[in-house]
């Protein structure tokens, strides 16, 4: 009995795995890409001075996937939404991402580019703090045993200060859990300032279940060095046009649970802090919006010809191998 079982389970596991594991030899050439605005309808995401985190991902989405498509009509695009609403119109915020997800996986998408803004501090643009503003001594006498001594003291002014929203900057986020490489910054949870989808209760996978690990071990094999390619690019890019790159990281909370859910190289831009007014105003202008999807275009561009460049290297391979 035994014997036959273990040569049917070896084989049904070659069956399962090796259209996955396939990908890796068989260079895929960017076809069908997927652009995801962040947040949407009910859900702003953070707030600037003037506009909400979901209106200027869109509007960046949207000037992306149109300067792709003119450049490269052969490339389809999916958006996840085109409109300021949740992904599928839904109105539960888990499932709207589970939307993205499964839009992005159903159309197979060779590459997921989520657009995001950061956000930190106490309020978008500034804030007041009580702050000690000055101090005037004066001489009180004070008992010490029998005796009264003199003493100096202080008088302290306290005003409300205007404290400036002064993080700003670019950073990529890549899905990389257990790796350790280098390029990527690991956040921990208490240092990331940002938002994303903080209401969500949907889990990432759990390492030690066993059919998790081998859909993690998936994703490392064949995507991971994808995303971080690309997400390089992106922020050199960044670099290049003088923003602040706060470089490539990853980060393991619900706010990439998109990124692992996807079976394909995928990234998160966080184009700037629109908790910083003048970001804020950077990201809202034609000029700044022109220059970010510029960037992110080039980035874009850069990583394909790095496909094809393999594609045509891995085909040449091929044809010395034939004679
Ligand atoms: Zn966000």
């Amino acid at each position: 009995m035994r014997k036959i079982i273990i040569p049917f389970l070896s084989l049904s596991f070659f069956v399962i795995a090796s259209p996955i594991l396939g990908q890796q030899s068989n260079i895929k050439p960017l076809r069908t890409l997927i652009i995801d605005p962040g947040h949407g309808g009910q859900d702003p995401g953070a707030k600037g001075t003037l506009e909400s985190e979901a209106n200027v991902a869109l509007a960046i989405s949207l000037k992306l996937g149109d300067t792709i498509a003119k450049a490269f009509p052969e490339i389809k695009i999916h958006y996840t939404r085109t409109t300021d609403i949740l992904p599928g119109n839904l109105t539960n915020l888990d499932a709207s991402l589970k939307y993205r997800a499964n839009l992005a996986n159903d159309n197979n998408g060779d590459l997921f580019i989520a657009i995001h803004c950061n956000s930190a501090g106490k309020a978008p643009g500034g804030w007041y703090e009580r702050r000690v503003v000055g101090k005037t001594p004066y001489t009180k006498t004070v008992k010490k045993g029998k005796k009264t001594v003199k003493q100096t003291a202080y008088k302290y002014e306290y005003d409300n200060v205007w404290v400036e929203n002064k993080a700003k900057g670019t950073e990529t986020y890549i899905w990389a859990i257990g790796k350790n490489d280098a390029k990527i910054n690991s956040v921990a949870k208490n240092d990331f300032s940002g938002e994303m989808d903080s209401t969500s209760t949907l889990s990432l996978p759990d390492p030690t279940d066993p059919a998790e690990k081998v859909r993690m071990l998936i994703y490392t094999q064949n995507f991971f060095r994808k995303s971080l390619q690309l997400a390089d690019y992106v922020q050199e890019e960044f670099k290049d046009a003088d923003r602040i790159d706060r470089g490539v990281k990853q980060r393991n909370d619900k706010g990439i649970w998109v990124l692992q859910a996807t079976a394909m190289p995928s990234i998160l831009i966080e184009i700037g802090f629109i908790s910083n007014k003048e970001e804020e105003a950077y990201m809202l202008s034609p000029e700044g919006q022109k220059e970010i999807v510029g960037n992110i275009f080039t980035a874009l561009k850069k990583y394909k010809e790095k496909l094809e460049e393999k594609a045509a290297k891995s085909a040449e391979n091929k044809e010395k191998k034939s004679f």
